[in-house]
Parts: structure tokens; C-alpha cells; sequence
């Protein structure tokens, strides 16, 4: 692996890609330090993206920018927000649709819960329900609730090759590629804009090791050239649990409250990383995939302290 603090930009990109829905955590900024980290050390661009297709629940992409930057980041042009590239979602389902890759799906999801399926099936796979209903039945039940759009696909499992995981065979369904209001998932979009903003290395929590077949045999499908995974740990509280608010502070900004600045906190991560505290570049120089952690980081939260907004009026 090319090793140099001051690469010279290649072809190729890594990327960090949150969704706006909250405060990023220690564990997202951790991991957004990490494709950083490896993006830089390869020579690549380091990129971000918005997921922000949901609109209800994209509301803090500016303070999850804001953080990015407390840490020490850069990235290398304007980040690209994906709900304004519905277009171009659109665009891949219609060129999966005339290669006969797509059909409409009516179900609910406690019909999908229901249904019966084959007894090897993983949990949660779609069951194929509405796969093959003759026209005069789709007909029939667009008049009683606007279909989804699902991919027919043509395997049950697919292999991807991950940096620190080796080869990971994951089950594939007829995963949904539009849903019934409108809203492209991001099983698609992740797809369709790593290649488009010419990422060819994804760094990500290592709970999304599981999509990846599934997105790597859409991006096949696409015709998309395959990425590089990285899947790494992910920061556990001291119950072996994901990170969650009620753990106590975890944001940057709770941790500011507990008295650790954005400095501390981004020393915090390259100490857990067994990386030099201080400047990234510093990291960036000592930085190697081969000896990075490969467990968890357990990250025991200081305990949050109310904001003045909430603190006891006085007397
Ligand atoms: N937007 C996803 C998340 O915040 C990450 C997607 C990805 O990195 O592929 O969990």
C-alpha cells in the first residue's frame, strides 16, 4: 500500500457518507477519520456525501459538516447531497427495466413479515410475493396502493472482497429500488453515486458489511465498476452495545459540555487507533491497514450534562 503524508491525487476516491439525522458520534467521527485515513494513504481524494434522501429525517447536515471539519478533516470538492440527484436514480431503474430487472411490488410490510417463506430464507428477505403477477392483477392493486419497484434478481447470495474481512458471501433478495412514495432507498443510491463521484474505496462501519453483496451485485448489474470495502469496528459501549445518546455524551457536542474539546475527542480516536495524537497529517504518516485494531473500541460515555436550556431555574 502506498504510504506517503503528502500523496499526490490519483485516479480514485474514498468517501465518508452520513446521513443528516442526527449529531455524528464518536463512532461515526471514528470511522470518518478512518476512510480519511485510508484514502489519503492510498493516494485517493477523500469525498463526502449527504444521504439525505429521507426528508423527514435529514435535518443536520451542517452540524455534521461542522464536526467533521472540529476533527481535522478536509474533503476535496463540495459535497454531493442525494436528494438532488433523484434524476438520476430514476435514470438506473429505467435502464434496469429494460433489461426486464424490475417489477412492481404491492405489499405492505406486515404481508412481507407474514408471508410464508422457503425455510431456508434469510430473515427479512422479500418473499417474492408479487414477482410474477399476471397484468390484470397489477392492474387491479395500483388502484388500491401506488407500487413499490423491486429488483428481480437473479441470485441468492453474492461474494464481496473487504480489506480486513477477506471474502463475505451475503444474501441478495429482490431488494427494493424505489419505494411506494417516491423515495429511491439507498441500497440504490450508494451504488449509482460511489461510481459517479468515482469512489473506488468504501471505508464504513463494519454493521454495513451485510449490504454489501447485496450492492455489489446491484452495481454489477448497472454495469458500475466494483469498489474496495473496508468495514471497520465499530465503537461499543461497555454492554458489547452500539453507541446510543442514552449512553451519555457522545456528540461532540455533549462531549464539549463534558469538558473534552473537539482536539481531545479527535485525540481520543487516533489514541484508540494506536495512532499519534495531534494533527491528522501526523496520523496520516504512521497510519498502516495491516495494524489497525481489528476489535472493537469500547468507549465508555462521560456522563452528559444538561445544556442550560434544560438546567434547574435558580431559587
Ligand atoms: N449513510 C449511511 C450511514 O450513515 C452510510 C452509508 C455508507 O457508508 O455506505 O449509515
Amino acid at each position: 500500500m502506498l504510504r506517503s503524508p503528502d500523496p499526490l491525487p490519483t485516479a480514485g476516491a474514498g468517501r465518508f457518507a452520513p446521513s443528516p439525522t442526527g449529531d455524528l458520534h464518536i463512532g461515526n467521527l471514528r470511522t470518518a477519520i478512518l476512510a480519511w485515513l485510508f484514502a489519503r494513504s492510498t493516494g485517493r481524494s477523500f469525498l463526502l456525501r449527504v444521504e439525505d434522501l429521507d426528508p423527514e429525517r435529514s435535518r443536520t447536515e451542517a452540524g455534521q459538516l461542522r464536526d467533521l471539519t472540529a476533527v481535522g478533516l478536509t474533503w476535496d470538492a463540495a459535497p454531493v447531497r442525494q436528494s438532488e440527484r433523484t434524476g438520476v436514480y430514476l435514470e438506473a431503474i429505467a435502464r434496469l427495466d429494460a433489461q426486464g430487472l424490475v417489477y412492481e411490488c404491492f405489499c405492505t410490510r406486515s404481508e412481507i413479515a407474514d408471508a410464508p417463506r422457503a425455510p431456508h430464507a434469510p430473515p427479512g428477505a422479500y418473499p417474492g410475493t408479487c414477482r410474477n403477477l399476471s397484468g390484470d392483477e397489477r392492474a387491479r392493486r395500483r388502484r388500491l396502493r401506488p407500487a413499490a419497484l423491486r429488483l428481480r434478481s437473479g441470485v441468492e447470495e453474492f461474494t464481496v472482497t473487504d480489506l480486513l474481512h477477506g471474502a463475505y458471501t451475503g444474501p441478495v433478495d429482490d431488494l427494493v429500488l424505489l419505494r411506494n412514495d417516491g423515495v429511491p432507498p439507498y441500497n440504490l443510491a450508494v451504488v449509482i453515486d460511489d461510481a459517479a463521484q468515482g469512489i473506488d474505496q468504501v471505508v464504513r462501519g463494519g454493521d454495513l458489511l451485510s449490504s454489501a453483496p447485496r450492492q455489489a451485485y446491484l452495481a454489477s448489474l448497472l454495469g458500475l465498476p466494483p469498489v474496495q470495502y473496508v468495514h471497520v469496528p465499530l465503537v461499543l459501549n461497555p454492554r458489547g452495545r452500539r453507541l446510543a445518546k442514552r449512553d451519555g455524551a457522545i456528540t461532540l457536542g455533549a462531549l464539549a459540555g463534558a469538558g473534552l474539546g473537539s482536539e481531545d475527542v479527535r485525540n481520543l480516536i487516533l489514541a484508540s487507533l494506536r495512532l499519534p495524537e495531534g494533527p491528522l497529517e501526523d496520523a496520516l504518516a504512521a497510519f498502516s491497514a495491516a495494524q489497525l485494531p481489528r476489535e472493537p473500541w469500547v468507549f465508555e460515555a462521560l456522563p452528559a450534562t444538561p445544556g442550560p436550556g434544560v438546567s434547574p431555574a435558580p431559587g
